[in-house]
């Protein structure tokens, strides 16, 4: 852990999709409380790890999104399936869950998994790791309506005042998906990734495009040498090898923002130290 204190920055995402307009207002509200809820923890002083959970724990809750019990889509069986990663920056520990049923908060699964030995756990294994933790199924829950077509996830990279990244990323996956089909939420190096002297990164959008082209890992490799959000174009352009939309968050080393998305909406809030959380439902919007 960096000891000297830097400025914290904090960026997550509500889905690359095609916002209706009757969603448009609760989609930028829901991003801007979740990223003011964030932003107080980061000013105190919260570690990022904590933060993105939380931060994605209030954007499971809000039915706005496609993820947590209370907005995810169903799967062609009608069946909610859900999908969640958490990755530390600093020891590169990482906690992923999917498929996972009838659980509020899929993050807090994968939150739990994060200082185990193993990193990922599907379905029953997944289910049973929860049961161990004390997290209690909810069955009485009917899955929400969107009216914005396209795909939805939720997101969130935090730099806390340490220096330290991490990611959350959490989704119901694509509506009348195949029963058993999992994206790219909890695969590293295709929807998100964090390592604090690398950068931290999550993805929404075409699960299958995504992990084909390595999303997350491509625009590590850009953020290199360039301004995060020129990596996040850099690396949307290899969607032209496979086919498909999608959005980037993405925090560089030193706390820079960037991101970018090439469906025709990305709901984004974010916020830093000093300047006041603001949320986006296009890359567009930030010009204005
Ligand atoms: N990427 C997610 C998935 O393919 C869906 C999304 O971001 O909307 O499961």
């Amino acid at each position: 852990m960096h000891n000297i204190k830097t400025n914290w920055a904090l960026i997550a995402h509500g889905g690359a999709k095609d916002i209706a307009p009757d969603e448009e207002l609760a989609n930028r509200e829901g991003l801007m409380e979740a990223i003011a809820a964030g932003s107080t923890l980061l000013e105190k002083g919260a570690h990022s790890i904590d933060v993105v959970e939380a931060v994605v724990k209030i954007l499971e809750k809000n039915p706005a999104y496609n993820a947590g019990l209370y907005g995810s889509v169903t799967n062609e069986d009608g069946i909610i399936e859900m999908d969640a990663s958490i990755m530390d920056g600093e020891t590169l520990d990482i906690g992923a869950v999917a498929g996972i049923q009838d659980i509020e908060h899929p993050i807090m699964v994968a939150r739990l998994l994060l200082r185990e030995k193993a990193i990922f756990l599907v379905g029953d294994g997944a289910a049973k790791f929860a049961k161990e933790k004390g997290f209690s199924r909810i069955l009485n829950h009917s899955p929400a309506k969107h009216n914005s077509p396209g795909c939805d996830t939720v997101g969130c990279v935090a730099r806390d005042k340490y220096g330290a990244l991490a990611v959350a990323t959490s989704t119901g996956g694509l509506e009348g998906a195949k029963a058993g089909r999992v994206g790219d939420v909890p695969l590293p190096g295709c929807g998100f990734y964090a390592d604090s002297k690398r950068g931290g990164v999550s993805a929404s959008g075409d699960g299958e495009s995504i992990a084909r082209i390595m999303l997350a890992s491509e625009f590590l490799y850009f953020v290199r040498d360039m301004h995060p959000d020129q990596a996040v174009e850099r690396a949307l352009t290899l969607l032209e090898k496979a086919p498909g939309e999608a959005g980037l968050i993405a925090i560089a080393p030193d706390g820079t923002i960037g991101w970018g998305h090439t469906s025709p909406n990305f709901a984004v809030g974010v916020a830093s130290e000093g300047v006041k959380p603001s949320a986006y439902l296009k890359k567009s919007e930030e010009k204005l």
